[in-house]
């Protein structure tokens, strides 16, 4: 792990614990109002983030197609990396089940907050109007395949970047001739847009403060306290995911767990206060590059198809709060229906968008599913954006482990030996 990388990752923990401090101090003294001065650091900061998502996404997975050298290796690390989502999120999901059904935190909850006249009018919305899981998930497939590249390009739809990045690989890869000053451009703005992320990445103390303070200062404590059974439930299950993950990612990238957290500890904590894996992802991919050992090819692919559709963390938040709200409206669920759960909780998963609260949204195709009310989401929505902190957290650890995991399978010769590595630049680093 480089020296900066390390130091950077300091400086954001303490500039997070200040924050929560600060904002608590805030909130209690009933001076919330005062972060409207020192906001807009935050949007600044998320901003620029977004800003690099695109050139970093598109020309990273054209380069790791060309680096990789055939539609099959891509095809073989493409089903592994599926094959790890699929797995991990159903362990995700059957976790936050047992420990729902343990600690059942909605047996006589305040139903008192029950209904959608709490959310916005946007979320509302789209609450009631979020179509079924078949829907959703053909929805989500379909829409995958852009009918106007620039578009998605222009509208950050990172599915849609993947899909043409990949394709247009695939067309490099097949005309070497006349591909060549397209590969060539494509291999500089990925290196130019590393060294842009280096670059905001030196914000990121001061904007994951600000979010801190931010989050804090609007907390809503009296929520925190009355609900805390079931964000005690949700956190415990996250956490027990969480260290399923870190085992698996320490026996297979042979490091100590120590080693893991500190060398994805930038995208963790930049997850945590953002609550998103979209604009963590460039975080995300330098430290994973950088940091973790893997190839640089491996993470190029996983990472971005990770942020998109893989979400443990979503999914078992999903599974704990349908199953909370019907404890609290006294609905007893059989154990068909819990299966049901199980199996939508895991796919909204995929569908939920990797920007703040995406997955209360898709919380209604769980509870669709089973016949709840979708009132029940006014029960929750107290906490989601504090929720939102941990299971974004381990949504990106998710995406972290998945590149140990799927390099790790990967055969050395799958990798052509130019990796198209990146120079470090003074300017930047
Ligand atoms: N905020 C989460 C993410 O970006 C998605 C969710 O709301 O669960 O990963």
């Amino acid at each position: 792990m480089q020296e900066s990388s390390k130091k950077e990752a300091k400086l954001i923990g303490i500039a997070m614990v200040v924050g929560l401090g600060l904002g608590l101090a805030l909130y209690f003294s009933g001076y919330s109002d005062l972060v409207a001065y020192i906001k807009p650091i935050a949007d600044i900061f998320i901003r620029l983030l977004k800003m690099v998502i695109v050139p970093l996404v598109f020309s990273s997975i054209f380069m790791a197609m060309i680096n990789l050298g055939t539609p099959e290796a891509l095809g073989a690390m493409g089903r592994k990396a599926v094959g790890y989502y699929f797995l991990t999120t159903v362990v995700a999901v059957l976790i936050g089940l047992i420990f729902v059904n343990i600690i059942q935190p909605g047996v006589g909850a305040d139903l008192g907050g029950a209904g959608l006249q709490n959310l916005s009018e946007h979320m509302a919305d789209k609450v009631s109007s979020q179509e079924g899981l078949f829907q959703t998930i053909i929805g989500v497939l379909v829409s995958a395949i852009p009918t106007n590249p620039v578009g998605s390009l222009a509208t950050s739809e990172v599915l849609q970047i993947i899909l043409f990045a990949m394709f247009f690989g695939v067309v490099a890869l097949y005309h070497p001739k006349n591909s060549k000053p397209v590969v060539s451009i494509m291999r500089s703005v990925e290196h130019m847009s590393l060294a842009l992320t280096h670059g905001v990445m030196k914000l990121a103390p001061l904007g994951i403060f600000v979010l801190m303070v931010d989050v804090m200062a609007k907390s809503g404590f009296d929520a925190i306290v009355s609900l805390s059974k079931y964000i005690v439930t949700v956190v415990a299950g996250l956490g027990c995911h969480a260290l399923i993950l870190l085992f698996i990612a320490s026996w297979r990238a042979k490091k100590s767990p120590f080693q893991i957290i500190k060398d994805v500890a930038a995208p963790l904590l930049t997850a945590f206060s953002t609550s998103s894996s979209a604009a963590t992802l460039p975080i995300t991919m330098t430290a994973v590059e950088e940091n973790l050992g893997v190839r640089r090819d491996t993470a190029k692919f996983v990472l971005p198809l990770g942020a998109t559709i893989n979400m443990d963390g979503t999914a078992l938040y999903e599974s704990v709060a349908a199953i909370f709200i019907a404890q609290a409206y006294g609905i007893d669920l059989s154990i068909g229906q819990q299966v049901v759960i199980f199996m939508t909780a895991s796919l909204a998963a995929i569908g939920a968008a990797a920007i703040p609260g995406a997955g209360l949204i898709t919380m209604s195709i769980v509870l669709g599913a089973v016949g709840l009310p979708l009132e029940g989401i006014g029960l929750i929505l107290a906490v989601d954006r504090f929720l939102d902190m941990f299971r974004t957290t381990v949504n990106v650890f998710g995406d972290c482990v998945g590149t140990i995991v799927v390099d790790s399978m990967m055969p050395p010769e799958s990798f052509k030996a130019d990796s198209g590595e990146v120079e470090e630049d003074p300017v930047f680093t």
